[in-house]
């Protein structure tokens, strides 16, 4: 099981060692090519503007078939790329998850926070979870097909639809571990519910 993490900027650096750390095989992926010879990616935080910049019309299309067939999981600027609709200013999305997201969407003064909220697992209720925030986008709407699998105050802030799972936190800065355990769970059993 080899997990890819999408290094053209960004805090992908702690994602790797988060799954490392999981016992994952990590490579960088720097080029499109690259994501044929990985079963998972992880697209980090960062800037998506600049992201979509670097990838280019080729390397988006690229990364769109990927995650229509491979398990992603994107935070924070990886989430508004998996994001069907996006606002703020408004930019392309993978569309690989049905939601609308607004970026930077918590205004200046709260640039950053760390808050608790709430992680849900299945059969075992909700349980309090450390998310650390970064100039956040916010969730604004969750279609029919997406769960939504943490909460922070009202709001929805990780989701999953299929292979595709989005948190507009960084689960990487914190201890926790649960939010990659679950993503490469899902590689492992190949899932797309
Ligand atoms: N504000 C960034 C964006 O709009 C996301 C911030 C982050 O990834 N920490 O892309």
């Amino acid at each position: 099981m080899r997990i890819g993490v999408l290094a053209l900027q960004g805090d992908f650096d702690a994602h790797r060692r988060r799954l490392e750390e999981l016992g994952a095989e990590v490579a960088l992926v720097k080029k499109s090519e690259q994501l044929d010879e990985i079963d998972g990616l992880v697209i980090p935080g960062g800037e998506s503007s600049t992201f979509l910049k670097l990838l280019g019309d080729q390397g988006f299309e690229k990364l769109k078939e990927f995650v229509r067939l491979k398990p992603t999981l994107g935070t924070c600027a990886g989430a508004i790329l998996l994001a069907a609709e996006v606002e703020n200013p408004k930019q392309v999305g993978l569309g690989a998850i049905d939601i609308d997201i607004r970026r930077n969407a918590y205004g200046r003064q709260i640039d950053s926070s760390i808050r608790e909220g709430k992680l849900r697992s299945a059969g075992r209720g909700d349980s309090p979870l450390e998310m650390v925030f970064i100039r956040a986008p916010k969730i604004e709407r969750v279609g029919p097909g997406v769960e939504v699998i943490a909460t922070e105050g009202k709001d929805p802030v990780a989701v999953r639809q299929g292979k595709a799972m989005a948190a507009t936190f960084h689960p990487e800065l914190s201890e926790d571990t649960r939010v990659h355990r679950a993503f490469l769970e899902m590689v492992r059993v190949g899932d797309g519910k």
